[in-house]
């Protein structure tokens, strides 16, 4: 197991409805050393690329991007949720459906944080359904950016996203993929990788 597995065997929390609870070390309360350790992984696994930027979605992508981002010496763009309908033409804007929420928001990025021939690693807590990527594909797209890849910290492999996004020809890189999690064992297997 890896770091970070055996963090989430210790401290990860199986509930239901295929929803995994980490906010005591990664996106509530946070810890700082895993985050570092996380940035110092993923510079690993992306270094050989070229990263002019790394780009997430608020608000659990965050403070994780932010370390990779200073990993790479680049700028963290991220996505802002909004609701509002009347979004002006200086804005990237993908709609993207909410696995924990099962709402769904616009997301936006101002034209001015990204642009055409830039090279973009994207980042995110976790990969479900792949909704959450593929809005920030489709803005990266939309501003002409090229994507050398999605570094993910937990992705559900028994949730069609990481099939989905590796077949549109992406390169996915997940620090931890889950294959199964009972909730009411609390068991969690991973896959060897
Ligand atoms: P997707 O868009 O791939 O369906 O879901 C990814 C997004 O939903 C992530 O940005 C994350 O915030 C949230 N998410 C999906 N599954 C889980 C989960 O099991 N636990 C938590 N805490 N968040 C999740």
């Amino acid at each position: 197991m890896n770091f970070l597995e055996e963090r989430i065997v210790k401290d990860g929390v199986v509930k239901s409805g295929n929803v995994l609870k980490v906010d005591s070390f990664l996106n509530h309360q946070m810890d700082i050393s895993l985050m570092e350790e996380i940035g110092r992984e993923f510079k690993r696994r992306f270094g050989h690329k070229q990263v002019d930027k790394v780009v997430t979605i608020e608000a659990s992508g965050i403070g994780i991007a932010a370390f990779v981002a200073k990993e790479f010496g680049v700028p963290l763009v991220f996505a802002k949720k909004s609701k509002s309908i009347n979004i002006d033409g200086d804005m990237f804007v993908a709609e993207v459906e909410s696995f924990t929420h099962k709402n769904k928001n616009q997301v936006i990025v101002s034209r001015k944080f990204l642009h055409e021939g830039e090279h973009i690693l994207i980042i995110d807590d976790f990969l479900a359904n792949g909704c959450a990527l593929q809005g920030l594909i489709s803005i990266a797209d939309s501003a002409g950016a090229i994507v050398e890849g999605c570094g993910i910290v937990i992705e559900k492999g028994f949730q069609i996203g990481g099939r989905v996004i590796r077949n549109m020809g992406y390169h996915v890189e997940s620090l931890a993929i889950i294959d199964a999690m009972d909730a009411e064992t609390g068991n969690i297997t991973f896959r060897e990788q």
